[in-house]
């Protein structure tokens, strides 16, 4: 009989058991972990790690975050799951706390970045069924998420290629060129969808010039603007959202992520007058809006309030800052740029990045790798000054043996 408990077995034997079990469309490395406090974790042989990678970007609180942990074992003995067939309060107060401290938009919750970004999709095609608009463009390098409209928009050969033929309706244009969307556009274009950042594409920010440049084009052209904010969101850039950096306000917003401290939630949040056009029976998700994601969520945001952690963030990024500069002036051939908003970070190195995650591993610091070459960090919002500097010490390590 399965034992609810998982008696605890070293990594090798659970490796085993995926290697039998799991389908392998993940690359892992071969550790298993088991428990996690803020930004430190622990594997099954009870060694420690600095995460500053927590959760790909959804422990944006670091692990086990104490409100959320507080909330969702309260929720889970109230009320687990209930469809959306009912009223609920924990929805309906997670709802009016993002529009809050957005664009007064109202929201439609789902459980992942790519269902938010599915959900935002077809709501520019419903909204431009009339008008004769279904065409969407998106910027390359983009990463919008691996169902078939989401990888529609991703506009990287590597995710789509082995895919094709892909939604139709999508054109893309290169990101932070506004007048490639310009040409690009059409009256059969309902929406652009782009990052305010790009993550997965590697940290890349844009002129600041660029929002609000596609803001004033989809004004003029009568198109949506839809932001995916999926990584970007909650306060990762020091802002609740990336795009209250730019002066401007998207139509759709996605989030996910980090949107409920690591539990699984996305949303699609919408004005008012485009969100209305999604009547009943037009889309839906079962588990989308249930109470533990929702009452996670509101943790996540008094969490973030109560401990002052939008400022803590920009504080955060600016030491790391600091100490790529003074690596950068130190090893000058290996590193090629360095990008940095708030707690989302990327060291754009001029050799393959594979060794140096590998070699920071075996060190007890946990990394990322995106684009072959760049080095991305995550990190949690009460991560401490001791270990950004614990951490950088072996990273810095770790880049000057590589640059031997
Ligand atoms: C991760 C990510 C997604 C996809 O989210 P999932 O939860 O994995 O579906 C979409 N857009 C951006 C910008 C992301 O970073």
């Amino acid at each position: 009989m399965p034992d609810v408990h998982i008696a605890p077995q070293g990594s090798a034997e659970t490796i085993e058991e995926f290697s039998r079990y799991v389908i392998p469309n993940y690359r892992r490395y071969p550790v298993c972990l088991v428990r996690g406090e803020g930004s430190w974790v622990w594997d099954a042989e009870g060694r420690r790690y600095l995460d500053f990678f927590p959760g790909w970007g959804c422990n944006l609180l670091g692990h086990c975050p104490p409100r959320v942990v507080e909330a969702v074992r309260d929720q889970v003995g109230q009320l687990i799951h209930v469809p959306n067939t009912w009223y609920m309060e924990a929805q309906g107060a997670f709802a009016k706390a993002l529009s809050e401290r957005s664009f007064g938009g109202q929201s439609f919750f789902c459980n992942s970045g790519a269902e938010a970004n599915e959900a935002a999709i077809k709501l520019a095609r419903v909204w431009g069924h009339s008008k004769g608009r279904f065409k969407l463009i998106t910027a390359e390098g983009g990463f919008h998420g691996r169902t078939f409209a989401a990888l529609t928009a991703t506009a990287q050969p590597k995710y789509q290629e082995p895919f094709q033929p892909l939604v139709p309706g999508f054109s893309y244009v290169p990101y932070d060129d506004l007048g490639a969307v310009a040409r690009a556009a059409d009256g059969q274009t309902a929406a652009v969808l782009v990052e305010p950042i790009q993550g997965e594409g590697g940290v890349i920010v844009p002129d600041e010039n660029y929002l609000p440049g596609l803001r004033k084009l989809c004004d003029e052209k009568g198109m949506l603007l839809i932001l995916d904010e999926v990584q970007t969101g909650m306060g990762r850039t020091g802002r609740w959202f990336a795009y209250q950096h730019f002066g401007i306000e998207p139509d759709i917003l996605t989030c996910a992520k980090a949107l409920a401290g690591g539990i699984a939630a996305g949303v699609m949040m919408a004005k008012p007058e485009i969100a209305q056009v999604l009547q009943p029976g037009l889309h839906a998700s079962t588990f989308g809006g249930n109470p533990i994601a929702c009452r996670a969520g509101l943790a996540t945001i008094e969490t973030i309030e109560e401990e002052g952690l939008l400022g803590r963030g920009l504080a955060i990024g600016g030491r790391f800052r600091a100490r790529f500069e003074s690596l950068r002036a130190e090893l000058p051939d290996r590193i090629r740029a360095i990008r940095v908003r708030g707690v989302m970070i990327g060291l754009d190195l001029t050799f393959d990045a594979t060794g140096v995650v590998s070699t920071c591993l075996e060190r007890g610091l946990l990394i990322n790798a995106t684009h072959g070459h760049i080095v991305r960090l995550l990190p949690a919002l009460n991560l401490t000054d001791d270990q950004i500097d614990e951490g950088c010490d072996i990273l810095a390590d770790v880049l000057r043996e590589v640059a031997r």
